[in-house]
């Protein structure tokens, strides 16, 4: 199976002056624990990794061990025209693709492996959670519009996995209709291409805000 990682954020909501990525968890950059679950994965053998140009040193210097086994790629502006950079610097025999966040370094190997293996029989998965909170739709002034049924809400995390093809063919055509998105599934869905959700379990956080690293930090310590 073959992996994309999208690391080509400025982690503005971090406020740490640098790409996410590259802050410290346990002496380590929170990017060299996203790889050191992947490489701990027993399905994939090919990784790609999208980031700024600018920050290719200094992330290539806090994975070294990990170096010569990923493949650069140069990210975009968004998130979506990075995964879209990756798609086309994937191996012409690429026949499916997980893309993974950097910035999600608590996943679980095995749940790695698991979207790997669903996608034998799927075209489109992604590794979500049931909400527990209860979600309002709220309008632009600030008050609440309406409640979704709590039971038919997921909250979608990374790994999403795809035939390399159609996820191809998703980004073309969302280049060509203008649609800006946060994740690939959103595509899938805005074609009506089936996405099947994989549960996965809520340790699984993308560390985005300062919370989150004391968060990290104490699931990386618990190891
Ligand atoms: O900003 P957010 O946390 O949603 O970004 C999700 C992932 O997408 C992060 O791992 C980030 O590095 C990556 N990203 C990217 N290229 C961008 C923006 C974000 O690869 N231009």
């Amino acid at each position: 199976m073959h992996l994309l990682i999208p690391a080509a954020g400025s982690g503005s909501r971090m406020k740490a002056g640098k790409n996410k990525l590259l802050i410290n968890l346990k002496g380590r950059s929170l990017l060299y624990w996203t790889l050191r679950s992947v490489f701990s994965s027993k399905s994939i053998s090919w990784v790609g990794i999208i980031g700024q140009p600018f920050d290719k040193e200094n992330i290539m210097h806090s994975i070294e061990e990990y170096s010569k086994d990923i493949r650069w790629i140069n990210g975009g502006k968004t998130r979506q025209e990075s995964v879209n950079n990756g798609l086309h610097n994937l191996p012409s025999n690429a026949k499916k693709v997980l893309i993974h966040d950097g910035a999600r370094c608590l996943i679980k190997p095995s749940h790695i492996d698991r979207c790997s293996s669903e996608l034998d029989t799927n075209e489109a998965i992604v590794l979500a959670v049931r909400v527990t909170d209860t979600i309002k739709v709220v309008n632009k002034f600030g008050f609440v519009k309406e409640t979704p049924d709590r039971a038919n809400l997921w909250a979608a995390q990374t790994p999403q996995g795809f035939l390399v093809d159609k996820l191809k063919e998703a980004h073309s055509i969302a280049i060509k209709n203008e649609w800006i998105v946060t994740d690939d599934a959103s595509l899938f869905e805005r074609l009506n291409w089936e996405v099947k959700i994989i549960e996965g379990d809520s340790s699984n956080i993308k560390i985005t805000r300062p919370v989150d690293i004391k968060v990290a930090n104490l699931f990386l310590n618990s190891d």
